[in-house]
Parts: structure tokens; sequence; C-alpha cells
């Protein structure tokens, strides 16, 4: 037995006999989800054929502050590969895949002219998942509007993307809504307001003029908040017009995702512990409480002062109680105080966002933006205050998972570890009564990332992105939920422990 596998067994076993409680599959209620997830920039390419347009992903990958990322003009090539893809979340046993719709390949103009190839993609794709018994969870927007509404108004710093917005998600319910139950307007509002708006880090680029970032227009200090309100809105209108058209037929829910970073304070003192309810608020707050109260928290109101748009009345009972769900997007979670350490992430800017938060956020252990450690508890303390405090919604958490160096193991037992301890972290919550009902890893297989390019990889299935036909293989962490999903694996039994020294031996990059 090589040396790595060795290894590997040697971790297993660590893995199998740390302190968490045994569980499986079936300690979940069978109604529960179980998925993994992609997203049309990150894992279709096939961004000039059959009629698509660019979006502002295209534009911004290709011009924007992006060192040597590269682009997703090609990535995992879901567009021609979907089916085989699918074959392989059928064999994983994978109960639901979340994938977004990319606007420009539907609607090439934005509004408007229905692209029937577009149309045509969807629809297949769909057929396939419902064929082998996936449940499909439709993501409306990642990150992609058309350029050509970016170019025309400014995209969604401008009202008028309301109605587009709520003209396209027209055409989606209408067209596949037969088929597909589960909605989610616009995937992480928050942090795609504060990336896109404030830091200039994730498309449009925007952002006001700092050292790190070169950005070609922007206002931090206002920006996002503009933004932000406009996703609430344009979600908000999304919410009435499936409810009052689609709802009653279909028997769908939809739901907003917020992007949500544990937080947790950096020492016992009651200034931290004040600084982390105060980053909760700003982080959580900012969109929860307008989904379900109506309006936007005092604190935030009061910091942010005439830069926070006002909800009318007419708008504030439009946005309270649009979501039928709360969609989290989690990853890990990071200290929260209020005197400046020597190593905080933020604020790292002038003006924006986090200064108007206020409190300094530091890593925990090793993390960073782009790798992390496995953090369960923050994800518990995450799903315990949205029920405390946002009256118990039903959550899905829509993306969790851990980056890895692109090609460095098929044997991501890290990636396990990690899964692991967050998919036990949710079955905790749900015993302390949260609401949660499905359970997604990010991602079903390697793609395009947002903030690495290809330099990271999310994926349980390894992509050969130097091969044209773009080979997929599992990793372990495939094998480990195909185990987990069929109920054949105990999370503190040695059935893991088998699998891992069968993998071993098979499987190289
Ligand atoms: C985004 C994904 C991204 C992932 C990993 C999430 O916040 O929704 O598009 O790939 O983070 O960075």
């Amino acid at each position: 037995m090589k040396l790595y596998s060795l290894l590997s067994v040697f971790l297993v076993i660590l893995l199998a006999t740390s302190d968490s409680d045994a569980f499986t599959r079936n300690n979940f209620p069978k109604d529960f989800l179980f998925g993994a997830a992609t997203s049309a920039y990150q894992w279709e390419g096939a961004v000039a054929e059959d009629g698509r347009t660019p979006s502002v992903w295209d534009t911004f990958s290709h011009t924007y502050n992006r060192g040597n990322l590269g682009n997703g003009d090609i990535t995992s090539d879901g567009y021609h590969k979907y089916k085989e893809d699918v074959k392989l979340m059928a064999e994983m046993g994978l109960e639901s895949f979340r994938f977004s719709i990319s606007w420009s390949r539907l609607i090439p103009n934005g509004r408007g002219l229905i692209n029937p190839k577009g149309l045509l993609f969807y629809k297949n794709l769909i057929k396939e998942l419902i064929s082998h018994g996936i449940e499909p969870h439709v993501t409306l927007y990642h990150y992609d509007l058309p350029q050509s509404l970016e170019d025309e108004y400014g995209g969604w710093i401008n009202r008028k993307i309301i109605e587009d917005f709520t003209a396209y998600a027209d055409v989606c319910f209408r067209e596949f809504g037969e088929d597909v139950k589960l909605w989610t307007t616009i995937n992480e509002a928050t942090i795609f307001a504060i990336g896109s708006y404030d830091q200039g880090t994730a498309p449009p680029g925007h952002c006001s003029p700092n050292k790190f970032v070169n950005c070609s227009t922007g206002n931090s200090s206002t920006e996002p908040y503009i933004a932000g309100h406009n996703i609430l809105l344009a979600h908000a209108s999304a919410s009435k017009l499936y409810k009052l058209k689609y709802k009653s037929k279909q028997k769908g829910s939809i739901g907003l995702s917020i992007f949500a970073l544990g937080l947790s304070p950096y020492t016992n003192s009651k200034d931290d512990e004040i600084a982390t309810q105060r980053a909760k608020t700003f982080l959580y707050g900012w969109m929860l409480k307008p989904l379900v109260f109506g309006d936007y928290p005092d604190e935030m109101k009061k910091t942010v002062g005439s830069r926070l748009p006002v909800f009318s009345e007419e708008e504030s009972e439009q946005v309270k109680g649009s979501s039928d769900f709360i969609g989290i997007i989690h990853y890990t979670t990071f200290y929260v105080t209020n005197h400046q350490p020597s190593a905080s992430l933020f604020p790292s800017m002038g003006e924006g966002f986090f200064k108007d938060m206020g409190v300094y956020i530091i890593p925990t252990g090793n993390s960073s933006f782009l790798v992390w450690e496995a953090t369960p508890w923050g994800l518990e303390g995450i799903l315990e205050y949205i029920k405390q405090s946002y009256n118990n919604p039903p959550v899905y958490i829509l993306e969790n998972g851990m980056p890895m160096v692109r090609d460095s193991t098929l044997q991501d037992t890290q990636r396990i570890e990690y899964i692991q301890a967050y998919i036990d972290a949710v079955l905790n919550a749900m015993k302390n009564g949260s609401d949660t009902r499905g359970y997604f890893v990010w991602s079903m297989v390697d793609m395009y990332e947002i903030l690495s390019g290809y330099t990271t990889s999310f994926g349980m299935y390894h992509v050969n992105f130097s091969d044209p036909g773009r080979k997929r293989t599992p990793k372990l962490s495939a094998s480990w939920y195909t185990g987990f999903l069929n109920g054949t694996i105990d999370v503190a039994s040695q059935d893991t422990i088998q699998l891992w020294s069968n993998f071993s031996v098979s499987s190289s990059l």
C-alpha cells in the first residue's frame, strides 16, 4: 500500500472516531433534501453558443482585475455534458440538484424574445433530472446579469431592474414551473451587493477608488445599499407574481438566499459581544429583517442614515413575508471584535459596508476568504439566531463546501471531514428546533471559481480542464456522499474506513 493510502486510512480512522455522534441519512426526515450545487456561468461554458449573449460575468472575467484567474468560457462544459453529470448524480443517490439559469441564454436581450435553444437546454436538463428522480432547485440569478441591461441602465443600481427581473422570472415560472418546486430568486443577496458594488470583487466590479482594487466606476458608500434595496424589491416582486399567478397550480416555494458567515466574539468581553451582535445585524439583519418584518434594522438606519434607501409602505408590505424559505450560503466563521487587532480582514478599505458595520473581523485558525477550516459551530449559531430572531422560518443550506488546491488529490479527506461535520451541525440545529429542510454541497463538479478561478476547486468530482472532453473522476468525497445518501455510511462507524482503503488503492490523478 502506498504511503498516501496508509495516511488516508489513518485519517479516516481519526474521522470515524472523532467525538461527533454517529448518524446516517436516516436520522434526517425523509423529505429533507440532500443535494449538490452549481451555477450557470461557473458550470455551463458554451458562452457564445446557441444564441447566448454575454452577461456581466463574461465581461468581468475577461476585462477586470482578475490577474490569471481565467474565465468561464468553457469551464466544466455542463452545457454539453449535463446528461453525463445527471447520470453521476443519479448514481450518487443525489436527492436534489441546485443550478442557476443563465438569463442571457434564455432571453438574450435581457427582455423580450425567448431564445428557443436556451429554453430547450433548461427544459432538457430539468427533464433529465426529473426522470432520474432528482428534484431541481433553481436559482434565477447568480451574478450574471445580461450585459445589455447593464449597458442600458446600469443593472442592479437602477430600479428598472425590478420590472425586467420580474418579467424574466415570469418566463421561468411559466416554462419550467410544472417541474420546478423550489425557486431561489437571487443567490447570496448580501454578499452579491457587497462584492459587486462595494468591494469590486464580483461582477460588475464597482467600488470607490482604493488602493486594493482598481474599479472603473462605483461608490462603495451608497451603491451596495441601493443594489441591496433593488434586490429585495425585485425578489419581492417576482415572489408576488409567483403567488398570484402560479403557486396554487404549481405548488412550489420561493425564497431569497443570503451569504452568512458564522460570527463569534473574539474575546468574552462585553465589547466584543456587542460588536458581534452588531455584525449579525448588518450581515444577516440587513436582508432578513425586511423579509420577515418589512423594514431595515434600526441600528443600520441610524448608522447608514440617508444612504440607506427607505421602503414605502406598499413596498414594505410586499417585501414582508415574500420568502417562503431562507437560503443560507455558509462556508466558514470569523471572529468579531470592537478593538483593532493586527490581523483584521475588515474594514480594509475606506468607506463602505464594513466601515459602517464598524467592527473588526478576524479569521478563525488559518482561514481566509480563499481557504478555510470547518467551523460547524458557526453554522449552528446562525441557525439558532435565525430561529430566535426571525420566527423560525424554513431554511435551506444552499451552499457549503471546502476549497482545496486544484489537482492536488482525489483523496479529499479534509473535505469529507468538513462536510460530515456540517451535516452533523445541521442535525444538531434541527434537534434544537431549527426548521432546516435541505443541505447542498458546493460543488457537484470542479468549476470556474468566483474568487480563485481555477486555482482552487470545491467539486466532489474532479474535472480535467486540460482535456477537451473535460473528463470527470470521482474524488473520495463523491464516494463518501454516495454512501451517506444511500444510508450505508454511518459517520462514526467502520464503513468509512472500508470505503477509504478501497478507494485509496484504486484511484489517483
Ligand atoms: C458563491 C459561489 C462560489 C462559492 C465559493 C459562493 O458564495 O455563491 O458562486 O463559487 O461561494 O467561493
